[in-house]
Parts: C-alpha cells; structure tokens; sequence
C-alpha cells in the first residue's frame, strides 16, 4: 500500500491534543513544517496557501504554470519565498518585473526542468497541485528526492502507476483527493493499530454525479461547456470540473484508489450521493460500513495532509447537526455515464492503458471547451483510442510519455 502505514519521522506528533483540544503550546514550540507548493495559482495552490496563511507553516518554494504571474508575485511577496518556478519560460520577465514592484526577489526558475528542481527542493512536504499529466515529472522528481508528497495531482500517480509505486516508499505518498483522504481516513478504522487491509471488503466511492445526474444518455446530447461548468456542489478548476460533468474524475478516481490502497477493481465501489457530504466509505468483513463527513471543502484533505499524521483546528465548518439534512445514494448510471466502467477496463489492464485514457480525455475536455465536440463525444472518442492502444508495461517516464503522445495526437485525429 503506498499510502501511510506508518508515521511520518521528522513531523509533528500532532497539533491536536488526543482530548480534541487545540494544543496552543505545542506549535508555537515547533519549528513550522516547510512547504514546497506546485501549482499555488491554481484552486489547490490558493486553497493550501490559505490553510497555511492560518497555521504554522512556512512556503519553501512556489511553482506554477506562468499564467498568472501577477498572483505568483503576490503569493511569493506575501509568504516571504525563496524560490519561485514557472513552467513557460515566456513568463519571466513579466513575473520579475512584479516580484520587483512588491520589493520580493525571491531566485526564479523557469521551464518544465525549473518546476522539477523546486519539486526536489529540501522542505518537509511537497503539495503537488498542478493540473493533468504535465503533474508527472514533479511527482518522480519529489519521490525521487525522498520527499513526503501530497498529491492532489492524481494524474501522475494514474499514468504513471508502476513508476510511481516502485519509487514511493510506504509513508511518502499522501491523498489530497477529497474521496481518498476520506477512505484513508476510514481505513485508519480496521483496528486499533491501524489500516489492515484483511478486513476491508468494499471500498466505497462516492460521486456528486455532476451536474446532469439523473439525465438518460438521450438527454445529455446538447451538453454546451456553460452547463458543464456549472457544478453543484463542488468549486473546482475547468478541466477537473467537465471531468465531474463526464465522470470521467470518478473513473480516475477508481483507479487512483486501486493504485494507493492496493484493492482490486472489483471491490472498490461508486456509489452517486449528489450532497457531497459523505467522501467515502470504507465497508468491512463484519458489515460494518465507516464513513468519513463534512461539507465539500477542499482545504480540509489538504490541511490533512500538509499536517499529517495531525489535524489543524479550525480549517472548515463542520456539519451542523441542529439542522435537518436529507442525504442520498443512489447507483451510477453507466450508459449515461460510461467513463467509469471504461475507467475500470483501463485499469485492469494497467500499464500505459491509464496514461492513454487519461490523455485522450485531455484532448477531447479542450476540443469541447472551444466547441469542437459534442459532449458524449468526449467518452465515445476517450473509448475509441483506449480500444486502438495495445498498453505496454509503463516501465519508463518515455514509455508513459510516448503513450500520452500517441493518445493526444490520436484524439486530434479524431476531433478535428
Ligand atoms: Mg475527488
């Protein structure tokens, strides 16, 4: 299992005394936990940096893609950073010239080999948010330079399965994904000393089911990216949130849990529960069913694992239990949505099938966005390249990287 069987050395034992009650002394004694932050422009990067504004962290290095350097500026000013990467070079000059006009001059980076250097850089845990598979090589640079990763980008440990797992040693690895942060969080349930696997019989994972739950495929024809976009209860980047639309994201999410909790396909779950209250669940051998609860809110998974193995106080309002609440489940409907079991297909088969799934969705989320495809067009074409890929074994980053090359190029094809 990749996922933390044991405590983390060097970390905190806890900021939350065992009674619940927020430890005051207990920080202020510690040194703060250094944080390298990987896509901090981005929902997850804004979200973490918020959870750290509030707690006793200090931000080691900051990455991102270059698209809004302004912000970046803003961020490495205010948090007082070292170190800040951006992926397009093109965006240097512009983010000097803000880093200067709010007197920061923090070293700056730059290029795909910047962002990799920052991912390696000494700090106690990297967060990496950066979205979709260009999340790969900083995912292997951080493993590779023995970091405790938190991993929001769920993509690099899906495309890059075999690689990730034969690097990441047993604690490195931590979920920021809402759903696994919840089933880890459950499992922590098997026994008194921890997650046992032998008594697990379901992993149980639950899905918003979008904003077209309850549509039959006939329904969903004239899908524009403006209805799309719109999630219920969830607020997401563009692309994470059409894959919610598509539940193409659970399908990941499927995999992503296979990969980290080590269970087989067919005892891992999706089960559609439109509240977002429920994030998981965990069933066991005796019948027992736990669930982990709390209003959709990102920066609770992401305080969890920038504070691991503790709890922060105070990162998100509970449930209110002096209200009524109706909360459903209800099963996935696969022909309308046939991401999942495609997902599953892919998964199965491993290698660098997962790698072409997730590329060609890639391809075909932009060719909708900008008006090329029609919305089932984005799964149906994701199912013809999948089908025309023979997997290899995902033994190198080449190998990976040629798959997505061969399936981005092959859902050009397809939508042009
Ligand atoms: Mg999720």
């Amino acid at each position: 299992m990749l996922w933390f069987l044991t405590r983390l050395s060097g970390g905190g034992s806890g900021w939350v005394r065992e009674n619940g009650r927020v430890d005051s002394e207990t920080p202020r004694s510690e040194t703060p936990r250094s944080v390298v932050l990987l896509g901090s422009t981005g929902s997850i990067g804004t979200q973490a940096l918020d959870v750290m504004a509030r707690n006793r962290f200090r931000v080691a290095a900051l990455a991102a893609g270059g698209g809004r350097v302004d912000l970046l500026a803003r961020q490495a000013a205010e948090f007082g950073v070292a170190v800040v990467a951006v992926a397009d070079p093109r965006a240097v000059p512009a983010l000097k010239e803000a880093l200067a006009g709010l007197g920061a001059d923090p070293v700056v980076l730059a290029g795909p080999e910047g962002v990799a250097e920052v991912a390696a850089w000494p700090c106690d845990v990297v967060l990496n948010g950066i979205t979709g598979a260009l999340g790969l090589t900083s995912t292997l640079a951080a493993l590779e330079a023995g970091r405790v990763l938190a991993l929001a980008n769920k993509e690099s440990l899906i495309i890059g399965g075999p690689l990730v797992k034969r690097l990441a040693k047993p604690g490195q690895l931590l979920p920021v994904d809402s759903e696994h942060s919840a089933l880890a969080q459950c499992l922590w349930a098997s026994g008194p000393s921890g997650p046992d696997l032998r008594v697990v019989r379901r992993l149980v994972v639950t899905a918003s089911g979008g904003p077209f739950r309850g549509r039959s495929r006939a329904d969903l024809g004239e899908v524009t990216p403006e209805m799309a976009l719109n999630h219920p209860t969830w607020s997401m980047g563009p692309v994470i949130t059409i894959n919610s639309a598509t539940l193409v994201n659970k399908g990941l999410e499927v995999i992503e849990a296979h990969l980290l909790f080590d269970i087989p396909f067919d005892r891992i779950e999706v089960v559609v529960h439109p509240q977002s209250i429920i994030h998981s669940m965990v069933e066991f051998v005796d019948g027992s069913t736990v669930a982990q609860a709390s209003p959709p809110d990102m920066r609770l998974p992401i305080a969890l694992a920038l504070g691991h193995p503790g709890r922060l106080p105070e990162v998100s309002p509970p449930v209110d239990w002096t209200r009524a609440h109706t909360w459903t489940f209800e099963p996935l409907d696969d022909d309308a949505f046939p991401s999942v079991a495609l997902a599953r297909q892919v998964g199965e088969q491993g290698g660098t099938a997962p790698a072409v799934y997730n590329a060609a969705n890639e391809v075909c989320v932009d060719a909708f966005m900008k008006g090329g495809l029609p919305f089932l067009g984005i799964v149906d074409t994701v199912a013809k390249v999948v089908g025309e890929h023979s997997p290899g074994r995902a033994e190198s980053v080449a190998e990976v990287l040629g798959a997505d090359e061969w399936a981005r190029a092959r859902a050009l094809e397809l939508t042009a």
